[in-house]
This record gives structure tokens, sequence and C-alpha cells, in this order.
């Protein structure tokens, strides 16, 4: 199914408002360096929850022949409905030529459509692609995939605020983005003020909040030096209280998690999407609390 479908299936549309009626929940993975039969293992797990899809990150300009082959067995061994990620300033516009039609070859429906971080070394950079907004126009031109685009509730890391980063996503709405998929975030009062601003600016398509549950203190570490993400004092010291202690740590993600998620089933999000890290877990943790 299309993220256009997914998403509109049962919202009854208000004033221009989506109103949500079921969680509509996703998982992201990443194709693992080795030994991928771990990584179908936990999915299995989750696949009693019926995700709409299995989003499959990859790395900046790449799509190798061990993402292709985990694509293609979540998609034909597993049953999933896939989204692969496709970047766009590490690489040419026939090499994107050709992965779009090896996907839609192969029956998938949907992308999320990136930039992707430009490389240190810029003669990595290929020029045929400078932002996000054209590889969404060139995929609407060349297939009839469902694009979604990333989306910053604190604004991205490279914009000077986040009123001009909605300015740019709008870019990528008017070439044919069909759902926004948000950094993960910990202060959902962001998340709800991001969305009034992306309405006020005269975008309607769903947006759908990303959700990482916590695992380890070197990960959030890791992710705020490289990302803009507020973490909340609370969370902050609770992270700080059990860093040392691994399932401490972890059932205290599961809790924030499911508080995180029950105040936004509660405001009528379009969808749940969970940066998994490859882990059942925690995921399914939360998923049995708050379904
Ligand atoms: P863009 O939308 O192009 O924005 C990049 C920056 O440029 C922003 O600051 C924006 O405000 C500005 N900008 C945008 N358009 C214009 C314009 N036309 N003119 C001037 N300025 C502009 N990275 C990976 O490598 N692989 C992945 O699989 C991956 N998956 C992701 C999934 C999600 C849900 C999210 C939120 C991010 C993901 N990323 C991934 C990270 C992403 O590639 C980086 O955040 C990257 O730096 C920006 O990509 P973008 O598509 O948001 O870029």
């Amino acid at each position: 199914m299309k993220l256009c479908e997914i998403y509109s299936e049962k919202d009854i549309k208000n004033n221009g408002i989506y109103k949500w009626v079921k969680p509509k929940i996703s998982f992201e993975v990443f194709p693992p360096q080795s030994e991928p039969e771990k990584l179908y293992e936990e999915l299995s797990k989750l696949k009693k929850y019926s995700p709409e899809f299995i989003s499959l990150t990859c790395r900046a300009g790449e799509h190798n022949q061990e993402s292709n082959i985990v694509l293609e067995h979540l998609k034909n061994d597993m049953g999933f409905n896939v989204m692969p990620h496709l970047t766009c300033v590490c690489t040419s516009k026939t090499k994107i030529f050709d992965y779009l039609k090896y996907i839609q070859n192969l029956g998938v429906k949907n992308i999320l459509a990136l930039r992707g971080d430009i490389p240190e070394n810029k003669e990595d950079m290929c020029h045929d692609f400078h932002y996000a907004n054209e590889l969404v126009d060139f995929i609407r031109k060349n297939t009839d995939l469902s694009i979604g685009v990333a989306g910053y509730p604190e604004g991205h890391i490279e914009s000077p605020d986040v009123y001009a980063d909605i300015e740019n996503l709008k870019k990528k709405v008017d070439a044919g983005a069909q759902a926004i998929f948000t950094q993960l975030f910990f202060n959902n009062d962001k998340f709800f003020s991001y969305i009034q601003l992306v309405r006020d600016a005269g975008i309607n398509i769903p947006i759908i909040a990303g959700i990482m549950p916590i695992l380890s203190h070197k990960q959030i570490s890791k992710m705020v030096n490289l990302a803009r993400i507020e973490i909340p004092k609370t969370l902050a010291d609770k992270i700080e209280k059990y860093k040392d202690d691994f399932k401490s740590l972890r059932e205290m993600g599961i809790d924030f998690a499911c508080y995180q998620c029950n105040q936004l089933i509660d405001a009528e999000v379009a969808g749940l999407h969970f940066y998994t890290l490859n882990k059942s877990y925690s995921v399914s943790q939360i998923l049995e609390n708050i379904l």
C-alpha cells in the first residue's frame, strides 16, 4: 500500500486537519554489516504488531548488493511492505534512475527521499542534486512511487531556525512529497508546535512522529552531537543515573517512550515511526503498553 493510502485510509478529513482513528505503526531498520539473519529474527518478533511498512535506511549515496538483498528478503520472503531510503548528494541522476527502476520492478510502492549528509570531503559530492526537493521532483517525474520526506521538529542542524527549515520543507511538499517523517524527538511540545507551524505554512500532508526508545548513554550523546535534539532535564538526569545499568536504562527508555506515544495518540498524530536500531525488545514492550 502507498503512503498516501496508508495515512488517509481511516482518516476523517475535518476542516483540512487529519483526524486519526487508529495508530499507524511503522519500523525503521538499517542494513546490517553482517548476519542479516539477526535482523530478520528481530523483525519476525515485531510482525504481530502489523506494521504498515518497514523503512530501510541507506548510507549516503550507497545502495550496495547487501542492502538490496535485505530489501528483497523483507519484501519477498517476510511479506513486509517496504520503504527504502534514498539519499542524493553523493550519487548521480543515472544511478538514482537505475535504482528507482530496480525497486519498481521489485514492486516497491514507497520511498523516503533524502538529501543525506554533506560528506567531509566535498569531492565525494556529485552535483546532480543539491537538496532533497530536487530528488522528490525527479522521483515524481520518473516514477509513480509515493514519496516521504524528512522533517525536523527542532530545525535541521544546518538551518538557522525551524522557520527557515519549514520554508524548505514546503519546497519538498510542492515537489510532490506525500508524508513527512520526523527526526526523533523527546519533547512532545516541540513536536506539537512544529505541526502548528507546518500547517500555518500551508502544508497539509500527514506528519509522522519519529520515536526512538533509549537504549544507551553513548547512543544519546552521539545523537545530540549530530542533530538538534533537546533532551528534557528530567530525562537527561535519568539517563545519567542509569548510564552504567543497561537493563534499568532500557526499562526507563520504554516508560518514557510509552508516555510520549500515549500523549501523541491522544493528540491524534498521523502515525508512529519507530527507530528500532534493529532490536525488537523495547519496541514490542512499548506497543504492548500503548495499543
Ligand atoms: P533537505 O531537505 O535537502 O535539507 C537539508 C538542509 O538544507 C536543511 O537545513 C534545509 O533547511 C536546507 N534546504 C533544503 N532545501 C533547500 C533549498 N532548496 N535551498 C536552500 N536550502 C535548502 N541519512 C542517511 O544518510 N540515510 C538515511 O537513511 C537517512 N534516513 C533519515 C530518515 C529520517 C526520518 C530523517 C529525519 C533523516 C534521515 N537521514 C538519513 C538524515 C538526513 O539525510 C540528514 O538529516 C541530511 O542532512 C538532510 O537530509 P534532508 O533530506 O532533510 O535534506
